[in-house]
């Protein structure tokens, strides 16, 4: 039951990270959502998270224009985020009042601005540092209260930098080419949300996980592009495939990465490479 709360509470907030992204530098977030296409105003029961697209099939009701996909893939995602971080309402119990109210206030803020980071780099390439700067003083926070019982002001300083210290070589060897600023300090905040154990894994899966994507985005979408074209199947300008040249961001990837490891901290699973 906690979990299906989380989640449509996940669905609504979904749909506001979507404005959030959408709108950041170009509108002010308090006006209602109107068309891009034809301007009219969207109704409110035409903007029920992911059921209004599927009834609309994902067309304007105004002017009949596509509505882009990632409404509803955010709304779902951030939904299933939320619903899997469910425990953390019992989890929040064991804290006195009011530090686990916070502190649960505080690890749904702390998701949001996740997604709404990872959403926004894969649309952009960019992290917005205000987006960045927020989640590394709200995971700070989170450190600070949950080490409150045996408190260590050194574990507590130094899991941000643990996590980002590798990604800050990488960036400054560099000068910038293979690893934005952006990712660094978004590292900063992954080590102190997770602890300078968890953080450091999360990087270095985030590597692994930006490589496998990689090749599979770069090696075989030409090949098949071709093959489709070669058999007359359909027709994709190999121009428009993903090249070596393509800018891959490496933010979704540290977050992904990021919400798998605190999953597995969550729900108490061990990760196998620790046996
Ligand atoms: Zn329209």
């Amino acid at each position: 039951m906690t979990a299906f709360v989380f989640g449509v509470f996940g669905l609504i907030v979904g749909s506001f990270l979507n404005v959030l992204v959408l709108r950041r530098g170009r509108a002010p977030l308090s006006g209602r959502s109107t068309c891009p296409h034809c301007g009219q105003l969207v109704s409110w029961y035409d903007n029920i998270p992911i059921f209004s697209w599927i009834l609309l099939r994902g067309r304007c009701r105004a002017c009949g224009s596509a509505i882009s996909l990632q409404y509803p893939i955010v709304e779902g995602v951030t939904g299933v985020i939320f619903a899997f971080f469910s425990p953390l309402y019992s989890a929040a119990q064991h804290f006195p009042f009011p530090i686990g109210v916070l502190l649960l206030a505080d690890y749904l803020t702390i998701a949001s601005l996740l997604i709404a980071i990872a959403v926004y780099d894969l649309r952009t390439t960019y992290i917005p540092d205000t987006w960045v700067y927020a989640c590394i003083a709200l995971a700070f926070v989170s450190q600070f209260l949950t080490s409150l019982p045996q408190f260590d002001l050194a574990v507590v300083l130094l899991s941000g930098p643990a996590a980002a210290v590798l990604l800050f070589l990488v960036w400054f060897v560099s000068k910038g080419r293979w690893m934005g600023l952006g990712d660094v300090k978004l590292a900063l905040g992954i080590g102190y949300l997770l602890g300078p154990l968890y953080g450091f894994i999360a990087v270095m899966f985030a590597f692994v996980l930006g490589a496998v994507v990689s090749l599979l985005i770069l090696l075989p979408l030409p090949a098949i592009a071709r093959f489709l074209s070669d058999w007359g199947i359909a027709h994709i300008a190999p121009s428009q495939s993903y090249t070596m040249k393509s800018e891959i961001p490496f933010g979704p990837f540290l977050i992904a990465s990021c919400i798998f490891v605190w999953f597995t901290q969550i729900y108490g699973i061990p990760l196998p490479l620790f046996p």
